[in-house]
């Protein structure tokens, strides 16, 4: 029984990296190919919005605990993507 316990944990701190590295996903419900087809035809996927992409599931409040409490690595690296995504570097 422990040693199950101490598995969970050692998954859940592998799945909150993960999380950290990798917060996107490629869409389950279209498989990135951000439609879905639907009788003969094919619609635009909602569940990512067309992006092909989802966040995973804790990503958003990994994210928001990192960047309240936790570790500055991971939060200057955060502020990197951010700024590069926005221009904001220079
Ligand atoms: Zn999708």
């Amino acid at each position: 029984m422990t040693r199950f316990i101490v598995a969970a944990l050692v998954l859940g701190a592998v799945y909150l990296v993960l999380l950290l590295v990798h917060p996107v996903h490629r869409c389950p419900s279209c498989k990135g190919r951000r439609s879905v087809a639907h009788g003969k035809s094919r619609r635009p996927c909602k569940r990512c919005k067309t992006t092909g992409r989802t966040y995973r599931p804790g990503s958003i409040m990994a994210h928001r605990l990192v960047r309240d409490h936790a570790f500055p690595w991971i939060r200057d690296r955060i502020r990197d993507r951010i700024a590069a995504r926005t221009g904001d570097d220079r």
